[in-house]
């Protein structure tokens, strides 16, 4: 059961006469309940990949399936569903809203997804539990450490029970023992809720407890490591 299927994807940006090949190619499954860490320079494509799997930008060829779901077949208004219920996101910067507490921020896409007020702040509640900061509920973002902001983020991105979570650089803003808590919390929510992570990463502590690490170079794949190499390379 996959999950992601991409096929042969290709990306190219234009500016005035410059043409940059930021994907030239790129093929994955990706099963359901994996761990898959992607890997690769400055510049070569990552953003770019995340951004096709998750429905926020097109590809110039090729197809991206979520699910069994050709998300070129959908018009916006079914991307905007799919993205909503199917993926969550968390980013380096956390991206909470400011003005919004802990649980307000978590509780927000519930809204979207149009689900009863009440049934969205009881689901926020168990989920700030679930990852250590039920009793911050009330805490607004600038109220919280880094990490903590990053724990409030992972709530949300799992309000609607999405299949997949994409991180990109999820602990490149925290210090080291805040990473390795991050680290093991989605790895526990990896095991106990079968959600399958994609994360664009440079910790080697994320590597390390990746099933897959795929290795991107100049918009291309270069290799994907199983456990066996990462556990000798990482
Ligand atoms: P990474 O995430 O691995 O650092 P990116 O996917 O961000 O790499 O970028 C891949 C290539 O595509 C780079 O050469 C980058 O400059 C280019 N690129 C990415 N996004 C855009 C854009 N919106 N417009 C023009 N060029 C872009
Ligand atoms: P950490 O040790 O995780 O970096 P801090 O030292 O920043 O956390 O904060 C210690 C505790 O105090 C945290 O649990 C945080 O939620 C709380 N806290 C920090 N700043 C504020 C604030 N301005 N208002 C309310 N609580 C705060």
């Amino acid at each position: 059961e996959y999950v992601v299927r991409a096929k042969d994807l290709t990306k190219e940006f234009v500016m005035g006469n410059e043409v940059t090949r930021a994907l030239k190619g790129i093929s994955i499954d990706i099963k359901r309940g994996e761990y898959i860490s992607i890997i690769g320079p400055s510049g070569s494509g990552k953003s770019t990949f995340f951004n096709m799997i998750g429905g926020l930008d097109r590809p110039n060829s090729g197809s991206v399936f979520i699910n069994d779901v050709d998300m070129a077949q959908l018009d916006a208004t079914e991307l905007a569903f799919l993205r909503c219920h199917t993926i969550g996101y968390i980013f380096q910067t956390f991206n909470l809203i400011p003005v919004m507490t802990a649980l307000e921020n978590v509780t927000l896409p519930t809204v979207f997804a149009g689900m009863p007020s009440e049934d969205g702040v009881k689901r926020g509640m168990e989920l700030l539990d679930t990852v250590g900061l039920g009793h911050r509920y009330h805490h607004k973002p600038g109220q919280l450490s880094g990490g903590q902001q990053q724990r409030v983020a992972i709530a949300r991105a799992l309000a609607n029970n999405p299949s997949i979570i994409l991180a990109d650089e999820p602990t490149g803003n925290l210090d080291q023992n805040t990473g390795t808590e991050i680290i093991a919390l989605l790895r526990r929510l990896n095991q106990e809720h079968n959600v399958t992570i994609i994360t664009a990463t440079h910790d080697p502590k994320m590597i390390r407890v990746s099933d897959r690490a795929v290795i991107i170079r100049d918009g291309l794949i270069d290799k994907i490591q199983d456990r066996s190499d990462i556990e000798s390379e990482f």
